[in-house]
């Protein structure tokens, strides 16, 4: 898409690949597309991969995952023809300027296109300032963002649409390994005066530096360690370890039931496209296994084993169902875009007894007189995940607890998107709508602050789910040895 009506600069220097959603080098269209404008124009390609102190709910625990996939992207890089920028704000705003300075020597400039608020919004700011051509490409999922034009209200029908138009784009994928045998001029141009000002990231091994880095919120790294490198290998251990039992399992909380991939997905550091290929090789599977059936249904579309079928349900009808609602339906994290019945019903009931009231920060500190709730919570705070099916509780129990579902999803949003490694993605917010109503039906019997929205209790989880060792692992002796006495004072209930 193009971003701008400025024009292609060919006496400039270089091609510029902004890479600011997909940060990985392989399987990226905007990468090839990078590479098919160096070509065209017998330039160098740089690629700049740049991150500021302050997006949103910055922190160390975010930075420290990107940061590991830039080293990961640095040695990658290194023995090719591409040139590789990668740079890190020390203090805020430092990076203004850079961008504008690359692009004064910038033949053409090709970027990641993202539904993402703030990424879209910094996108079209740069646009609108810059002398020489941007153009962002859709590398978000399978099913382009414009391949549709509006946003589905449920997963039904989302997936009816996918069984009509996703076997054209299955053959549009993008270059699995790019760089390989890359042939580019190399880059002649001296980047030092622009590298004094805005000094390469360090990426050593320890990471040391990002101590000093100063955030507005306190959340330590946690150790699921970012980039591509580590995302391959846990989709081959998911693969050939996981996937068999994922039917039956995704929703147990134990490590090794799903994918634990969202977090690479969110930053870019694997594609959808690869988790496919892996998966479809894994099935010997070819083209013509795909159903011709369109009528939304999970099961048999893809004509490979139940298990896989029901991981790409979810890699593909689910995860990129929250993209098509991000691109297409405006304002799309504001409470009014709940579906109509949910609105209704939660207003109705908004005013209802609440047993339990807590507020956010004894949310956060895992204060509440429910164990599970506080250890999903507590993980989430420690780890920067909660497993499938404990995620759903835990937002049903906040809007439970909260004085208005308006609140309730406040709440969620800041917890959810200060801890999880994959938060701020559209499936946040898919995520944390669903537990409002949104992708759902009416559920009876009617019921107090829920009205018809699902229900989801602490007492059927722990008969659904064997919970023991998890527990044991993030339960209430870990609290005790944590929270202090005083804190607990702190805890709000009526
Ligand atoms: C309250 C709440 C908050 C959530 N917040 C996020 C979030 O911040 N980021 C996020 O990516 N997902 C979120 N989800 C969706 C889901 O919980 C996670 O995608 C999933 O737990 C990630 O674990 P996994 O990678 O092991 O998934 P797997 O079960 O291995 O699934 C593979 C991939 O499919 C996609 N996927 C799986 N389940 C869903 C789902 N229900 N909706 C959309 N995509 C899905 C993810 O990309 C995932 O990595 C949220 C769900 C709820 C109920």
């Amino acid at each position: 898409m193009r971003e701008n009506a400025a024009p292609v600069r060919p006496d400039r220097s270089f091609v510029l690949y902004w890479m600011t959603a997909q940060r990985r080098l392989e399987h990226n269209f905007a990468l090839d597309r990078a590479i098919e404008r160096a070509r065209a124009l017998k330039k160098p390609l740089l690629v700049l991969e740049a991150l500021r102190l302050d997006y949103p709910w910055a922190s160390r625990r975010l930075h420290r995952f990107v940061v590991e996939g830039m080293s990961v992207q640095a040695e990658h890089a290194a023995p090719t023809a591409l040139s590789y920028y990668p740079y890190v704000e020390r203090e805020r705003g430092e990076a203004k300027g850079l961008l504008r300075a690359l692009s004064a020597n910038a033949a053409a400039i090709v970027t990641d296109e993202s539904p993402i608020d703030f990424i879209r919004r910094m996108v079209e700011a740069a646009a609108a300032q810059l002398d020489v051509q941007l153009e962002s490409v859709d590398s978000n999922g399978l099913l382009p963002l414009g391949a549709t034009d509006r946003a589905y209200p449920t997963a039904h029908a989302f997936r009816r649409q996918l069984q009509k138009t996703l076997r054209e784009h299955l053959l549009a994928a993008p270059t699995p390994r790019p760089l390989l045998r890359l042939s580019l001029p190399r880059l002649d141009f001296d980047l030092e005066a622009i590298e004094t000002r805005w000094p390469r990231a360090p990426l050593d091994r320890t990471h040391k530096w990002l101590d000093e880095l100063e955030f507005e919120r306190d959340v330590s790294p946690a150790s699921l360690e970012g980039g591509a490198k580590q995302a391959r290998l846990r989709l081959r251990r998911f693969t050939e370890h996981g996937l068999d039992e994922y039917a039956k399992k995704r929703n147990q909380p134990s490590d090794s039931s799903t994918s634990e991939l969202s977090a690479y997905l969110h930053f870019g550091h694997i594609s959808a496209h690869a988790i496919l290929k892996r998966v479809l090789e894994r099935e010997a599977w070819d083209p013509t296994r795909l159903s011709a059936q369109r009528n939304g249904s999970r099961e048999g579309w893809w004509g490979i084993s139940a298990a896989a079928e029901a991981f790409l349900d979810q890699l593909v009808t689910w995860r990129e169902l929250g993209f098509n609602f991000s691109a297409h339906r405006p304002n799309d994290t504001d409470y009014e875009s709940l579906p109509d019945w949910a609105l209704r019903t939660l207003e109705r009931h908004a005013s209802d007894a609440r047993p339990h009231l807590y507020e956010l920060s004894a949310l956060d500190s895992s204060l509440t007189h429910d164990p599970i709730w506080n250890a999903a919570q507590r993980q989430l705070r420690e780890q920067g995940r909660i497993p499938n099916y404990l995620r759903m509780l835990w937002g049903k129990r906040i809007l439970e607890w909260s004085h208005h579902p308006r609140i309730a999803l406040s709440s969620m949003i800041e917890l959810n998107n200060k801890y999880a490694l994959d938060g701020r993605d559209p499936n946040s917010y898919s995520g944390i709508f669903w537990v409002l109503g949104r992708y759902d039906r009416a559920w009876g019997p009617e019921r107090p602050i829920f009205g018809t929205v699902r229900y989801m209790s602490s007492e059927n989880t722990r008969r659904k789910l064997d919970l023991r060792a998890y527990l044991r692992r993030w339960g209430s002796e870990h609290i005790e040895g944590q929270v202090s006495a005083g804190n607990r004072e702190k805890r709000l209930r009526r």
